[in-house]
């Protein structure tokens, strides 16, 4: 058993991941799930009800990951369950068109206004790499704007996050990305509209798109600033460049249309995955119909997947955004309220620095006490602080992402007993996050 920086044990997770070291890449298929930035044993979950989550130790959690956002209604929510064993007793995969296909991307349809037709693929960087190329085809341009600390997904073109200078072309962050792939991004400083204008006069009509997520969550959860969404669209517009709005974390999580159910800022192209597959492999790009129509067999732009609209994944996230309706958002947005007033609570009560920072239901704590509007602020928080306070909340049975620069996530499940047990242990979580040092 390899050392541990924790007095508390995970034995069946440490055997697990010494097994999982010897055939996969650092134990893990994710990176973030090895817990590399806090240190400790990742814990291999074996079941998962509502709010909570078992390991193969037998310890129970309550999960505010959810499985990095998918999970709203909680893990192995009755009608999601019942959907996915009808569709599943029926084949799993049929490489021809179905119904539930139709019927999904009907509802996201019904939900979004701008969205006007959608593809169905397989994860959030099938969305992104696609709705990129789309965009490319469509403006018959190669630049890509978008904005450090933004993640949308492994694509090659979108890994460089590089830039902090304005209007940079960035190198490539990872080996194995090549300049080439890379060479066509313009990375720019999220937040920052003046720098997104002086990138298009730098490069008058060869930028295809602007990509950014529509509140991102993935430097910690730092919203647009009020008129930052609305002045891209309006730049791309001038210019004749595609807005794409990455909606996989923020789609049906952050109300029943997303984050454009927030700021109603109209995107060209939209992204989404997590909550629209129900914990299934499915995903989307869709917008603008005179857009869309340029995606094979339509038009010219080539997108395929084998088991793109597979039936099973498809009733899973039917049957989840069926279930979630105005009453199911309005119970998440409080739970989630109240376990950030909690946290804040705790934290204050030990004199320890932080930001609490939320779009809708999302929320993230920043260790720092300035407001954090970009990825060079998340970077300036004392995050040794989050490594202490995530430990003891683990240690004490409550599970949050092993990172500092991931996004909280709640569910409708989260009820009175999963919000009391955090509530009793945070105490000692904001007291280990004062003493710790770096
Ligand atoms: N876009 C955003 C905003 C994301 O948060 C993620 C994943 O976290 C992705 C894209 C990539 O999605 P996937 O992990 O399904 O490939």
């Amino acid at each position: 058993m390899s050392e541990l920086p924790y007095p508390y044990e995970a034995q069946a997770s440490q055997a697990l991941f010494d097994r999982a070291a010897a055939v996969t890449p650092g134990g893990v298929n994710s990176p973030v799930r090895a817990f590399r930035a806090v240190g400790g044993t990742p814990r291999f979950m074996v079941s998962g009800t509502g709010p909570y989550l078992t390991d193969a130790d037998g310890r129970e959690y309550v999960d505010l990951v959810c499985s990095w956002g998918p999970m709203i209604l909680g893990h192995a929510h009755p009608e999601v369950i019942a959907a996915v064993q009808d569709a599943v007793a029926r084949g799993t995969s049929f490489g021809t068109p179905g119904e539930g296909e139709v019927a999904l991307a009907e509802e996201m349809v019904a939900r979004i206004e701008p969205l006007e037709q959608v593809r169905l693929v397989s994860s959030g960087t099938e969305a992104t790499m696609s709705a990129i190329r789309l965009a490319r085809g469509f403006t018959q341009r190669a630049k890509v704007i978008k904005f450090a600390g933004c993640y949308h997904g492994h694509v090659d073109a979108l890994l460089a996050a590089a830039g902090s200078g304005v209007a940079t072309f960035a190198l490539p962050d990872t080996p194995g990305v090549t300049g080439a792939q890379a060479g066509d991004t313009i990375v720019l400083p999220y937040n920052d509209l003046d720098a997104v204008r002086a990138a298009f006069a730098a490069h008058p009509g060869e930028i295809a798109c602007v990509i950014t997520e529509a509140s991102p969550g993935n430097m910690g959860v730092v919203s647009p600033l009020p008129g930052f969404n609305q002045g891209l669209k309006d730049v791309c517009a001038a210019n004749g460049a595609l807005y794409i709005s990455d909606e996989v974390m923020t789609g049906f999580r952050t109300s029943r249309a997303g984050w454009f159910g927030v700021d109603g800022v109209r995107p060209d192209l939209m992204t989404f995955g997590k909550v629209m597959g129900g914990g299934f492999p499915a995903a989307a790009f869709g917008g603008r119909a005179d857009v869309m129509a340029h995606l094979a067999p339509a038009g010219p732009v080539y997108q395929a997947g084998t088991l793109s609209g597979n039936p099973v994944a498809t009733a899973a996230g039917l049957a989840q955004l069926r279930l979630l309706d105005d009453a199911a958002y309005e119970k998440v947005d409080a739970v989630s309220e109240r376990i950030r007033s909690l946290v804040t609570e705790a934290l204050t009560k030990e004199g320890v620095a932080h930001t609490l920072q939320n779009a809708s239901n999302m929320f993230s704590v920043f260790f720092t006490d300035r407001p954090v509007k970009n990825y060079e602020d998340a970077r300036t928080q004392e995050s040794f602080r989050y490594t202490a306070f995530f430990h003891s909340l683990l240690e004490n049975g409550v599970y949050l992402p092993p990172s500092s620069f991931e996004s909280w996530f709640v569910s409708t499940a989260h009820d009175d007993r999963a919000v009391q047990r955090i509530a009793d242990v945070l105490p000692a979580a904001a007291r280990a996050a004062a003493e710790a040092t770096a």
